[in-house]
């Protein structure tokens, strides 16, 4: 087995990972998918000058000298509502009774708020003056004919999902989810429902992997549990073959029994097992049946959810034609001093916090390939560089974010 630096293999799983074809979705479907298309404003917004408060549009020259003490009488000649047009060009002396969002009268340039004038019979007393164009919110002040909105390629949130409906998209381009088959391998491994005899352990791996493909943009495809049996492993990676992406955990290492790297050797092409110069998760496969993207994930489950991080969410990513497809990262202050050896990338599961202004992480206590527990409260994997023995307490360090 080659050896390999995490970058280095993400890079070359990447370059082999072709992006899948779009799908229209209407924008109620389109929270969190991967937008397909630039967003271009068909319309400005707001589309015409408008009031920006309940008020008067006024002649700004008609107030100057307006204050509390010595007001200015204007005479109302209409009122506008929002939805409604004014009939009337404003004229000197006059204001138009104008509520938030109606179009700007002709004649009118500005809008005296409500709390600065008096009722005066049929008219008004105006008793602030007015700057010109003062509470107009102006035609494509937001947004402009023909602007980029929006660029492809970003994960589609509340903001986006306004944004398109403020120009008028009610369905959309996204990218098409991909489809992701999970098989699990070990004579060890159960089902939930199976009852527990001799030293069988869950098919853990199985449902978190599940999970992951889910909140990476995937659509997993459950296929149970192969044995450590060459002719069921053909079998299952057949079948898994219907699937745009397959990734299977366990038996990649160099035990008597690791047979899905022989099987795999024997399907695949560009098939590559690579010790990777990480932990955990050392042992990784990665190659194609056929055109399908497979990655032989390691067995032991903190290996498999952190190898599912490195190198099969980003490629489901890519897949989905996301611009950003690596986790994002802070700058953390490290609470506690830690050691390692060198010569391999430790990604320690971590609290993340922001304490008094700045991010601190803290690596839970027990780490280990194992101990699942070490996950379960981490919101982040801190990244202990191949080449460093320690990092001191106090010291800022990269720390990979978990999506959830
Ligand atoms: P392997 O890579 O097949 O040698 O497995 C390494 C370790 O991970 C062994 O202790 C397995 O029992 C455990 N393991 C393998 N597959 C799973 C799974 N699907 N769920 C939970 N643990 C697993
Ligand atoms: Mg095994």
């Amino acid at each position: 087995m080659a050896m390999i630096q995490v970058d280095e293999a993400r890079e070359i799983i990447l370059a082999k990972i072709e992006p899948k074809g779009v799908e229209k979705v209407s924008l109620n479907d389109a929270l969190g998918r991967i937008l397909a298309e630039d967003i271009v404003a068909r319309r400005n917004n707001p589309p015409m000058d408008n009031s920006a408060m309940d008020g008067y549009a006024v002649i700004a020259a008609d107030i100057q000298s307006a204050t509390p003490d010595n007001p200015v009488k204007l005479e109302v000649v209409e009122h506008v509502a929002a939805g409604a047009v004014a009939q009337k060009t404003l004229k000197n002396n006059q204001a138009i009774r104008i509520m938030t969002g109606a179009p700007i009268p002709p004649g009118a340039d500005a809008v005296l708020m409500q709390e600065d004038t008096d009722k005066n019979g049929s008219g008004i007393l105006a008793k602030d003056r007015a700057e010109v164009g003062e509470n107009i919110r102006l035609a494509g002040e937001d947004v402009k004919v023909g602007d980029v909105v929006i660029r492809k390629g970003v994960t589609i949130t509340p903001s986006h999902i306004g944004m398109m409906a403020v120009v008028g998209r009610s369905n959309i381009f996204v990218s098409q989810r991909p489809t992701v088959a999970i098989l699990s391998t070990g004579d060890e491994i159960m089902e939930l429902d199976e009852t527990p005899e001799g030293p069988c352990i869950y098919n853990s791996n199985g449902y978190m992997l599940a999970a992951q493909i889910r909140s990476a943009g995937g659509i997993p495809v459950y296929l149970g549990v192969a044995k450590d049996d060459e002719k069921d492993l053909m079998e299952k990676f057949d079948w898994a073959l219907k699937c745009d992406i397959v990734v299977s955990s366990g038996g990649v290492s160099v035990g008597d029994y690791d047979l899905v790297k022989a099987t795999l050797d024997k399907m695949g092409n560009e098939m590559v097992f690579w010790k990777v110069a990480m932990k955990p998760g050392k042992p990784l496969a990665f190659g194609k049946i056929g055109e399908r993207p497979i990655f032989g994930l390691p067995g032991n489950p903190v290996s498999s959810f952190v190898s599912f991080e490195q190198f099969a969410r980003p490629a489901i990513k890519k897949m989905m034609g996301a611009n950003d497809v690596m986790p994002r990262t802070v700058q953390a202050k490290l609470t506690r001093t830690i050691h390692k050896k060198t010569g391999r990338l430790h990604f320690m599961s971590a609290v993340v916090s922001w304490d008094s202004g700045e991010y601190t992480v803290s690596p839970a206590e027990e780490q280990g390939s194992g101990v699942l527990k070490s996950t379960v409260n981490a919101n982040g994997l801190l990244v202990f560089p191949l080449e460093k023995d320690e990092l001191k307490n106090g010291e800022l360090v990269t720390v990979q974010l978990l999506d959830v």
